[in-house]
């Protein structure tokens, strides 16, 4: 899997992260930070999740 976000797209609302922080996180200066491109397999639905849950669609999964 590799995931892609476009910054943007992004709001910085930070659903994603509330759904998969160990790959989404929101840093104090507001700016979405994808903390790896590539989650390992017992991320893998937590991340399809956290696609779907963006409103702005910002969230691109390959694989
Ligand atoms: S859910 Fe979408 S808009 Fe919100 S922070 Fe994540 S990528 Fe950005």
């Amino acid at each position: 899997m590799r995931v892609e976000v476009d910054h943007d797209q992004c709001e910085s609302n930070a659903l994603c992260m509330g759904r998969a922080p160990e790959v989404f996180e929101v840093r104090d200066d507001d700016f979405l930070y994808l903390l790896t491109e590539e989650p390992s397999p017992e991320l893998h639905e937590k991340v399809r999740q956290a696609e779907r849950l963006c409103p702005k669609r910002a969230i691109t999964v390959h694989g």
